[in-house]
């Protein structure tokens, strides 16, 4: 038996504001630490490190909400969870930011000044977004936070940067890759970004050969013109050269069969370089490399007189000398998709520098993506296009300072590379110098590697980080349980992770990835300053409350699509909870009235009835769980509390509640154990509130119960209490239509089934009425009454003869009037009886007596007609 437990009565209202922060204070962060000598199932998740604005935006917070719900309900389920915080620091913002902030350049101070400039806005930004993660009341594992900026973490990142050079994974060389003129650094494929832009086609005279370009400003790094080997235009200039226009050189005519013959005039330019198909030519038929632009986005000294111009500048520059020369043929507008770079939208330049990548092998990551189970499983074939698609290796170095220092030293007389022992790392080979002289030359002249690595480098690790890998083969308990994110950074944190943890420890690196979608605004649209529709969780708190929200984050959109940001939907969980309130409220009063024994064994239709179907609501809530199907899992919380405990159930068994019958016991038995059910499966989605109702139910945080589990399986009460409850609500409108009130007593009521065979007296009380059950139909007497006549059908057809007609239907004998002749014989005449004539009422009885009929499903209720 269970211990009495006196439950408290509850306030009448519930305010989120005091309670929230009031639990806040209360759960102590050893409550959520992994614990690494347990024996119980691990559950590791893999969270995303978000970049430290200093703003935990909507976006995260959605996220998060997610990451939490899996977090306590794991935990319920008996997990050792792992849910860590991480902070992916490094990158341009904080640079950009920092120059503001300090109004200088980062030229104007040491790199290592800069870098601590950017460390100390970052770590203030940290500071601030941990607050907010507080506030949504997220379960984190603090102990387990990183701060990819720190030593402890950026030497895990040059230790798996040595250790895939070692393993031949990573190697330099001089290649065209995406480079953005604004951030001046090279990017990766992944941080390229397409988008429409109207531009102008240029045609002009080429040395006697037509050419159209959206790019005149590329002419100066002109290298070669290219026809279709079929195009019969242009076989007069096969094993010619041209001479390039204005900039004066010969360039050498190719054949290829990717020309397009239809664009523009079917001859193209390569120019080093103009877009990808340049690079494809340009390796293909070993052309010569003539850099025009440069990191900054002015032109060089190949561009004579151009030299030091924006390229935008001399591209309206050569347009106008091009007019002047009379080449200039004409110009058309063209829709095009121009590549930017991802964080500035900058568009990017593709540019040959000497640069550290990491080979890709595409098998090898498509093997371990295979092995991870997806999310929806749609964001698996994003995966796939993306790798089959891949045709350069990934460029990881960078021209910036705020980044993990690539770990690398050339011998300045002989070039050698020079790298550190693990012992000695983390370094910034910058500022310090290798242990030994080269082994090659033995000159002890080094020269530290300036570029830094890639932020992807840092978080393409994480999972590896919280597992404990610090170089060498994986972790035991790596691969982690699960990786939570959204679906816009595929191609890049995701795929990059399955990259590294393949190229480090040869495994997957989680068992199941769950993608989430983006949070839109109001409008729509993406979130943004410029549209003014930003929503901060922050606001969204003050008001509602963190439950509301995270309750929006659930049941707002079906996992792994866009949610629209809606004030109604976390209106709606505000009032849900009001709801739930109530209803708790008055089980805690009806609870306390009496002491009762929690084992009582509920036998009334009723009592077995809710808890069948508690059981299947809690089911159902845990499969839809299991899923990550949120959204589910709160409509059936909503849909029990709301319909079946609240408006049936409640109702149902008021009166027995107000009684001193036997059966109260389990009533009160049955209450406490829904809501106590109730508030274990609210727990992850609305934590504080269910901490809040539960603490005036019984000991102990909510947070540390089990999930519930108990299976009640009774298929008989399941049909006989869903009719109960119909018949109910099948009397109650009757009531309504009538004016009554819904206690007004009935008299006797007459419910003709054999479904039911025994309700506890529940109906009775619920009507106020006397009930009596009746299996057989018979005892329900028909009879033919009143004929009531159309005259919108018989005025118009009938006319004189109207009145006739009607005389000679009221005189047909009842079983006529049930089924009508088709003609009748009036004042001498055949009439044809028109459709929709007339009809005919009913009157029933039961025992002799007049009653009214009411019709549930196949069931007959009839109420005796007052006297
Ligand atoms: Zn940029
Ligand atoms: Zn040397």
């Amino acid at each position: 038996m269970r211990e009495m437990f006196l439950p408290q009565e509850l306030p009448k209202n519930y305010n989120f504001s005091e309670v929230e922060p009031r639990w806040q204070g209360v759960w102590r962060d050893e409550d959520y630490y992994f614990d690494p000598g347990s024996n119980r199932p691990q559950f590791i998740i893999d969270t995303p490190p978000p970049y430290p604005t200093g703003n935990f935006h909507i976006g995260n917070a959605f996220n998060w909400c997610y990451i939490d719900f899996i977090a306590r309900y794991k935990r319920m389920l008996g997990y050792n969870v792992m849910f860590p915080q991480g902070w992916d620091c490094h990158g341009l913002p904080t640079e950009v930011k920092v120059e503001e902030i300090h109004d200088i350049t980062k030229n104007d101070v040491s790199r290592d000044e800069f870098r601590r400039m950017c460390r100390e806005l970052t770590l203030k930004n940290i500071e601030k977004m941990r607050i907010t993660l507080r506030r949504l009341g997220f379960s984190i594992d603090w102990s387990k936070e990183y701060i990819t900026m720190l030593p402890a973490y950026y030497v895990k990142t040059q230790k798996s940067f040595l250790q895939m050079l070692k393993a031949g994974y990573i190697y330099q060389s001089e290649h065209p890759v995406n480079f953005c003129t604004r951030c001046e650094t090279a990017i990766a494929f992944a941080e390229v970004t397409y988008e429409p832009r109207e531009t102008q086609l240029n045609y002009f005279d080429f040395d006697g050969v037509e050419i159209a370009t959206t790019r005149p400003e590329l002419l100066a790094a002109c290298v070669a013109v290219a026809v279709h080997p079929d195009d019969n235009r242009y076989t007069m200039l096969r094993n010619r050269r041209l001479k390039v226009p204005i900039f004066g050189h010969d360039v050498p005519v190719i054949i290829d069969e990717a020309v397009d013959p239809t664009f523009g005039s079917g001859a193209v330019m390569i120019c080093t370089f103009g877009d990808k198909q340049d690079v494809h030519w340009w390796k293909q038929h070993n052309l010569e490399l003539r850099k025009a632009i440069d990191r900054q986005g002015r032109m060089t000294a190949i561009a004579g007189k151009y030299q030091s111009l924006k390229s935008s500048e001399c591209r309206e520059a050569i347009l106008r000398d091009m007019n002047d020369q009379e080449i200039l043929l004409r110009q058309e507008p063209l829709e095009q998709r121009v590549g930017a770079c991802w964080r500035c939208k900058t568009p990017i330049e593709i540019m040959s520098e000497r640069q550290w990548f990491i080979k890709i092998v595409p098998d090898e990551i498509m093997t371990a993506a295979r092995e991870v189970k997806w999310t929806p499983l749609h964001m698996f074939l994003r995966m796939e296009n993306w790798i089959q698609q891949m045709e350069w290796d990934w460029c990881i170095s960078r021209q910036r300072i705020f980044a993990t220092p690539i770990p690398v030293w050339f011998c300045a007389q002989c070039g050698e590379m020079i790298l550190p022992e693990d012992s000695d790392l983390p370094i910034d080979p910058t500022s310090t110098r290798p242990h030994h002289s080269c082994k090659i030359c033995g000159s002890s002249e080094v020269i530290g590697e300036e570029d830094v690595l890639d932020t992807w480098m840092d978080s393409s690790i994480s999972v590896l980080n919280v597992t404990g890998w610090n170089g060498g083969s994986s972790p035991q308990i790596f691969p982690a349980q699960l990786r939570p994110q959204g679906h816009d950074i595929i191609r890049t944190w995701a795929f990059y992770t399955i990259l590294r943890s393949v190229a480090l420890t040869g495994k997957r690196p989680w068992d199941e990835i769950l993608i989430n979608g983006m949070v839109l605004g109001e409008d729509g649209f993406k979130m943004s300053k410029s549209r003014g529709n930003i929503i901060s969780p922050e606001e969204i708190i003050e008001k509602y409350g963190s439950d509301a929200f995270r309750q929006w984050a659930a049941a707002g959109a079906t996992t792994g699509s866009d949610i629209m940001f809606n004030w109604n939907d976390v209106i709606a969980a505000s009032r849900f909870q009001t709801k739930l309130w109530n209803i708790a409220r008055f089980i805690l009063i009806q609870l306390k009235k009496k002491e009762f024994d929690h084992a009582t064994v509920p036998t009334t239709l009723a009592d077995r009835w809710l808890l069948a179907k508690l059981s299947e609501t809690t089911a159902e809530v845990t499969d839809a769980i299991d899923q990550y199907q949120f959204d589910r899992a709160l409509k059936a919380l909503r849909e029990f509390s709301w319909n079946i405990l609240a408006d049936n159930y409640i109702e149902l068994v008021k009166g027995r509640l107000y009684s001193d019958d036997t059966a109260r016991e389990s009533a009160c038995r049955v209450l406490w154990e829904s809501l106590d059910t109730l508030c274990r499966l609210m727990a992850p989605f609305a934590p504080h509130f269910a901490e809040e109702i539960a603490s005036y139910l019984g000991e102990g945080s909510i947070h540390r119960k089990e999930w519930p589990a108990h299976v009640y399986a009774d298929t008989e009460a399941l049909d006989q209490g869903d009719l109960l409850s119909r018949l109910v609500a099948g009397v109650r409108n009757y009531k309504h239509e009538r004016g009554l009130a819904l206690n007004a007593p009935l008299g006797r009521i007459t419910i003709f089934t054999g479904r039911i065979t025994d309700d506890a007296g529940d109906i009775a009380r619920a009507l106020n009425a006397e009930v009596v059950w009746q299996n057989n139909r018979e005892a329900l007497e028909k009879k033919a009454g009143d004929v009531q006549f159309n005259m919108a059908v018989i005025g118009p057809l009938l006319r004189k003869d109207a009145k006739a007609f009607m005389d000679a239907v009221r005189a047909l004998a009842p079983e006529q009037l049930i089924n009508p002749p088709a003609s009748l014989h009036v004042g001498g005449k055949e009439i044809t009886v028109p459709e929709g004539a007339f009809s005919l009422q009913f009157t029933y009885l039961v025992g002799g007596e007049l009653v009214d009929v009411i019709t549930v499903d196949d069931v007959i209720v009839t109420v005796r007609k007052s006297p």
